[in-house]
């Protein structure tokens, strides 16, 4: 038998509603915000990645799913959503247009990771990504969603929120890092190792327990930022202030991707077991120029929905989701069989989802069927009713019956709406 590739999930009917539910959630917050869905190629370049995410990355080191296509270009599965909306609005030029320009998209993505519980090879983003905005208040809006979309979901989350500095204050940070890891260089792993001349930044995210041990006591990057972005990042608590959202400080937050600059931020689930970050964000504001585009600034977030998933699960909030139908036809016989299709037909018009038997079962074993798809209501046509006209509507949970008019579908649809 073949089976699923490592790492990968099927979504089956009785779950997909749950995601489908999670998803209207989310769409209809981000409504509010003004954001505007973008949807985009599952695969890009390679190149792409290398240059947006960043070579000293957990993504580009270890993680891509990158292969020769038939014309020998080297094309990589998405393993994240920012780096090709960033292409996508510099090659489209959406950035000319009324600013700011909000967008989110839903996605699947793909790294090659060890799966485990909440990390996938295969697994679903929500993320948003603003540009045009350096002021902090974007900061916050964009903050503002993540927190709206966990509390309609009603999800217990803390957000975590450090500034790693700009291009004028990190290199001064950068060498207080090094110099402090520098000297406890026997005890680093090897990626650590390779990463402390490249981008020691990098060692503060590193899951290894030895490393993440001596990251505790390292130097925090908010006691060596510039004048300009200690005042952004009190500015932001502010506004976090006014929008009423706590907020702790982590100094150890530097976010898996390189192209983050000033604040980065992180929401932990509280209901998922041990500590998990189900959305993480930041700003970027070099990243567009970078990638070839105009000097244009952005901030933005992504929320793991395999996490999202976990957390609902674990608090035991999922939704009432059913997707019964309202009324089952009932039907003995050929005649009575084709207009019990033409009813449901007719009933689907008004709203109503009205099923009848494709199977060409007796009325028995109809009647079960009815009761274990969880139809509320349910009537029987044979050749009496289709003579007479009439039928009796029968309420599946009470027992109470009353007659109906087969050829009053508006009023049948209002007895089981
Ligand atoms: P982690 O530290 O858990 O590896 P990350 O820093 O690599 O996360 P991001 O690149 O910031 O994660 O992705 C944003 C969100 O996507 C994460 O907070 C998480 O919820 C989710 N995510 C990332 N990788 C996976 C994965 N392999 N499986 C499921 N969800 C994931
Ligand atoms: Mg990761």
């Amino acid at each position: 038998m073949i089976q699923k590739p490592r790492g990968t999930i099927d979504i089956l009917p009785g779950e997909s509603e749950v995601w489908q539910w999670v998803e209207k959630t989310i769409k209809e917050t981000a409504d509010l915000y003004g954001y505007s869905e973008i949807r985009l190629p599952t695969f890009e370049s390679s190149e792409l990645y290398k240059r947006g995410v960043g070579e000293t990355s957990d993504v580009v080191q270890k993680e891509m799913y990158s292969f020769e296509d038939n014309d020998r270009r080297s094309i990589t599965l998405r393993p994240e959503g920012t780096a090709g909306v960033v292409r996508s609005v510099i090659e489209n030029s959406l950035a000319t247009g009324v600013m700011p320009l909000s967008l989110y998209y839903l996605i699947s993505c793909f790294r090659y990771e060890k799966p485990e519980a909440g990390r996938s090879r295969e697994f679903y983003q929500f993320g948003v990504e603003q540009f045009g905005a350096q002021n902090p208040a974007a900061d916050a809006n964009v903050i503002s969603l993540g927190y709206d979309i966990f509390k309609n979901l009603g999800l217990n989350v803390s957000l975590e929120i450090n500034s790693i500095g700009c291009r004028h204050c990190r290199p001064k940070y950068h060498k207080a890092l090094h110099d402090y890891f520098d000297n406890c260089r026997e005890d680093l792993c090897d990626t650590c190792l390779d990463r402390l001349n490249k981008n020691p930044l990098r060692i503060l995210d590193c899951k290894s327990p030895v490393c993440s041990a001596l990251a505790e006591k390292a130097p925090k990057t908010v006691d060596y930022l510039c004048p300009e972005c200690a005042a952004h990042m009190e500015e932001l608590k502010k506004y976090l202030d006014a929008a009423g959202i706590k907020y702790t400080v982590n100094p150890k937050i530097v976010r898996g991707l390189d192209y983050y600059q000033r604040t980065v931020f992180e929401f932990i689930s509280e209901d998922i077991g041990s500590k998990s970050t189900i959305c993480g964000g930041g700003r970027y504001d070099g990243l567009v120029e970078e990638l070839g585009g105009p000097k244009l600034s952005g901030i933005g977030f992504a929320m793991g929905l395999t996490r999202v998933m976990l957390a609902l699960k674990a608090t035991d909030k999922l939704p009432e989701i059913s997707n019964s139908p309202a009324l089952y036809i009932a039907s003995m016989g050929d005649n009575a069989r084709l207009k019990s299709f033409e009813m449901s037909l007719a009933l689907k018009k008004h709203g109503i989802n009205a099923s009848f038997d494709q199977v060409g079962r007796s009325l028995k074993a109809q009647m079960k069927y009815a009761d274990k798809t969880g139809a509320r209501f349910s009537c029987v046509l044979g050749d009496s009713e289709l003579e007479a006209g009439k039928a009796t509507l029968k309420n599946m949970s009470t027992g109470e019956s009353q007659e109906i008019d087969i050829a009053d579908v508006e009023n049948i649809a209002k007895l089981v709406k």
